[in-house]
């Protein structure tokens, strides 16, 4: 007997060779020649950058130089905090780097429940789960929450991990044009009254920089007997009083109008993990249904220790908050004094989107900022809408003025090289 409970003997002796296989990976020839064209101009790979070095949350080095980090999401500069660090340290030296396991058999540590409770405190709420990632957050409870006969109604331009939260459950799918009330309103008024529905936002759409009109979608959400999940991974730590997010920003409650938030340990916080906040009294039942919540391994100890104290720390970060909006206004001022088309008309988040021709020209100009000691990202399809190439810069709090003086001004002169704007 083998270990399959196959008997030896009844093998076939002689194996008929396979058939060539058919190559799955010929649908991604137009993708590989796509990209073989771009490196064959002679620029270097934009989503291949390697930093050999981090010396401060605005400041790293590329390719042995110097660069500003204008690309990274540390929106609140607590990657270098020196509590957040000690935090993570002590962490590691009493539970080891890792949790070998899941939540829900054996990897529920202390700092796991403290980074709940530091969330609980956070957005004053009764429940709060952190997952590995925000991507899973959003992956688990919109797969979770809405099922089979219900549906959700998501945005457009939707972050991949709304998507794929989507895909991964059972639910009808709608999709309403990028930030229109009237078209939700239209789609919600055409959906059977009686099923579950749950509308998908987002505070702050992470490509262009731009911001939800959630008052009015919310309105209308609950006008049509919708729950409301708010994706504020862009947001947390600098909209609202206590930096709750765009919703708490426009006056919009936690229960009354919003059920749900998603958010991220990866941006604001400094660290990496996904979580979701909400008052429903029955919301700890996704412990027990949440896929992604429950068949992967939880965070290590550092990270969540770390998470706990920078979330701990951001309720009281208002010196921080200033500077990031004063970083924010400067930056978009002086691009669009430059001539740049840019994502959003006013500095309405941390992010700035400087709107390029094409590929080629927004890598040419990656290329040339680089050069001259500037990293920001390069945003393309399918993560924007179609057509649409960006060059985009994510500010920090910890940017200092002349920092954002010299980036305007490398900005104008990697502009002009490329045509983007004219010289004044
Ligand atoms: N939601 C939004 C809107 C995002 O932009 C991102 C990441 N860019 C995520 C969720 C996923 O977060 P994480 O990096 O923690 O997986």
């Amino acid at each position: 007997m083998t270990e399959t409970g196959l008997q030896p003997e009844a093998l076939p002796e002689t194996v008929a060779p396979a058939p060539t296989a058919r190559d799955l990976f010929a649908k991604f020839d137009p993708l590989i020649a796509e990209r073989d064209k771009l490196m064959a101009s002679g620029v270097r790979d934009p989503f291949g950058i390697v930093m050999e070095e981090v010396r401060s949350p605005t400041t790293a080095v590329i390719r042995g130089q110097e660069t500003i980090l204008l690309g990274t999401y540390n929106y609140m500069g607590m990657t270098f905090d020196p509590d957040v660090i000690a935090a993570g340290q002590r962490a590691l030296e009493q539970f080891g780097s890792g949790t070998n396991g899941s939540r829900m058999l054996n990897g529920t540590f202390r700092d796991h429940v403290d980074a709940e409770d530091a969330l609980r405190e956070f957005y004053g709420a009764a429940h709060a789960m952190v997952f590995s990632t925000g991507y899973q957050a959003n992956l688990g409870v919109i797969s979770t929450i809405a099922g089979r006969g219900e549906y959700v109604i998501l945005d457009a331009d939707s972050h991949a991990s709304i998507y794929d939260g989507c895909k991964m459950g059972d639910a009808e799918i709608v999709r309403f044009r990028h930030n229109s009330v009237e078209d939700l309103d239209k789609r919600l008024g055409r959906l059977p009254k009686e099923p579950g529905k749950l509308v998908v936002l987002e505070g702050v759409y992470s490509m262009l920089g731009d911001i939800a009109p959630l008052r009015e979608m919310v309105a209308v959400a609950r006008k049509h007997g919708c729950m409301v999940l708010v994706d504020e991974a862009h947001s947390m730590g600098f909209f609202g009083e206590h930096g709750r997010g765009v919703y708490e920003e426009l006056g919009l409650a936690l229960g009354d109008d919003v059920d749900f938030v998603i958010g991220t340990f990866s941006k604001s916080v400094g660290t990496v993990g996904g979580f979701c906040i909400s008052n429903h009294p029955k919301f700890e039942v996704l412990r027990l249904s949440c896929r992604p919540y429950i068949f992967t391994a939880s965070l290590p100890p550092s990270v969540v220790a770390t998470a706990a104290t920078s979330v701990r720390k951001l309720m009281h970060a208002h010196a921080k908050r200033a500077r990031l909006w004063d970083n924010a206004r400067r930056l978009h001022g002086g691009l669009k004094a430059l001539g740049f088309r840019l994502g959003t008309e006013a500095p309405d988040s941390a992010i700035v989107a400087v709107i390029l021709e094409d590929q080629e020209q927004a890598v040419a100009m990656w290329q040339g900022l680089l050069e001259a000691g500037l990293y920001v990202n390069v945003a393309r399809p399918p993560a924007t809408p179609t057509g649409t190439f960006l060059l985009r810069c994510s500010i920090c709090a910890e940017h200092s003025a002349e920092q954002i003086d010299r980036v305007i001004g490398m900005f104008a002169a990697a502009g002009q090289q490329v045509g983007a704007i004219t010289a004044t």
